[in-house]
């Protein structure tokens, strides 16, 4: 039982929705909600009080078993390595990897997304089947898994199942090395419905058509009818060159313009790896409301190509950023490369601003943080009564910190060294990182350990 004592804290400056404030009391109930967030207060006895809050991070796109391959796949071939040669040795791991793996794996990645400031994860999650190709008894077996994982790390959670039905466009079947992803919109329908009783405070169902090559406009629009309207979509749109040639080779049309001639996009929409756009694409997915999901480290680690990012905000499109394949738990480092793959293609400078918000590090983390909540469905992201008490205490007493005005807080983080400035971090309340250490580390640790040791020890 906790006391109301116990349910605040107090921030000598606290990034609010209208930008840095200063002495805020951010109180919270026994579900995990803000209840007030009051500025101009004063510290009471009891509180505990920091110098820099800021709302948790959403991560919009993650495939959690992917983090088992991370520094795996870099080592160069006889010819020009791809996107494609990565996904080969991706599947090894998705073929092999059992369900106690999987959670053991994704709360190892989960504590880690934590420490680095998100507290809130997408999971677009598409390893449905046992290794054998079958369904387990419980259809929702591996979702849950990972839904253990996320409730065992504290994250918050939206849990996607993804509907993948072919291997490429023109209904090609899955190759027998897909087996474990092969679903129908019965099979979605069933594990969506499974796991409905799952949702709380901390946890959202949506769902994922994979991609166009995976599915059918047709599948996607059956599903979507029998789904609730507001639920959370995502869906790989065009991410590699390859995708977008083979897409208008078949069907006469580009990806995102195919999506938006058959489905009714908007704002529940999360368009992930919305790479290789034409002009009038990219104005259509920012008229729509629709969130763009850009994983700038993974697409950078894959060689897919870089996301018109000042094109996209100068027609007011919305997005936020994810770690997919988790070569990087750091959403400083996500935004950063985000900028800086722009400066690099553009020789230019503060690339990401707008005139309302001129700071980079500002702008990348506020529109980040909206896209982030809109993506996942649920009301994080800002620190206001009603959302969920998800917050970051930064380290005061990093030299790169004191005494510096909250103001430049955000671009002195996003922009200097790579020290991890998150010291506690909450989420729904919980303090689940204290010191910049997982509350049960140790333990989620040893388990992620065992887990890499034994599919390392799988024969190649
Ligand atoms: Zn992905």
């Amino acid at each position: 039982m906790t006391t109301s004592a116990t349910n605040s804290l107090f921030a000598h400056n606290a990034l609010l929705p209208q930008g840095w404030a200063r002495d805020v009391r951010l109180s919270w109930d026994a579900q995990g909600n803000l209840t007030g967030v009051e500025a101009g207060a004063s510290a009471m006895a009891y509180e505990s009080q920091e110098n820099f809050v800021l709302p948790g991070m959403v991560n919009l796109h993650s495939h959690s078993f992917q983090r088992a391959l991370a520094g795996m796949t870099e080592t160069g071939g006889e010819g020009p390595d791809s996107f494609w040669t990565w996904r080969d040795l991706m599947y090894r791991t998705a073929l092999n990897i059992t369900p106690g793996q999987m959670q053991a794996i994704a709360a190892q990645l989960y504590t880690e997304c934590l420490r680095h400031g998100y507290t809130s994860v997408c999971e677009f999650h598409y390893l449905h089947r046992a290794q054998d190709g079958s369904l387990y008894a419980d259809i929702a077996e591996t979702a849950r898994r990972v839904l253990a994982a996320a409730q065992a790390s504290g994250i918050g959670i939206t849990m996607l199942p993804v509907l993948y039905s072919h291997a490429d466009f023109g209904d090609i079947p899955l190759r027998h090395d897909q087996r474990r992803f092969a679903t129908d919109g019965e099979n979605i329908l069933r594990m969506f419905a499974a796991l409905e009783s799952e949702r709380n405070g901390q946890v959202e169902i949506g769902v994922a058509p994979h991609s166009l090559r995976a599915v059918r406009p047709q599948q996607i629009r059956e599903l979507l009818a029998a789904l609730p309207v507001r639920r959370p979509v995502h869906i790989h749109i065009a991410e590699q060159q390859r995708e977008v040639d083979a897409c208008l080779q078949m069907t006469g049309k580009r990806p995102v313009e195919l999506l938006f001639d058959t489905q009714e996009v908007g704002a529940r929409w999360c368009l992930v790896h919305a790479t290789h756009l034409s002009a009038a694409e990219l104005q259509m997915m920012a008229a729509s409301g629709a969130v763009a999901g850009i994983c700038t480290t993974t697409e950078g680690n894959l060689g897919d190509g870089f996301f018109d990012l000042p094109a996209y905000i100068a027609a007011r499109g919305r997005f936020g950023i994810g770690s997919d394949s988790h070569v990087s738990q750091s959403p400083v480092e996500e935004l950063r490369w985000l900028e800086y793959g722009q400066r690099l293609r553009m020789q230019q400078r503060n690339v990401a601003q707008a005139s309302s918000r001129r700071r980079v590090g500002d702008f990348l983390w506020n529109e980040a943080l909206a896209g982030g909540a809109q993506a996942a469905g649920r009301d994080v992201g800002r620190l206001a009564a009603g959302a969920r008490a998800d917050m970051l205490v930064l380290d005061g007493q990093h030299p790169n910190l004191a005494e510096l005005p909250a103001v430049d807080v955000l671009n002195t983080w996003m922009f200097t060294g790579n020290d991890n400035l998150v010291r506690d971090v909450y989420v729904g309340g919980n303090k689940v990182v204290e010191n910049g250490r997982h509350k049960d580390q140790a333990a989620i640790s040893a388990a992620y350990a065992a887990a890499m040791a034994e599919l390392r020890a799988l024969p190649t």
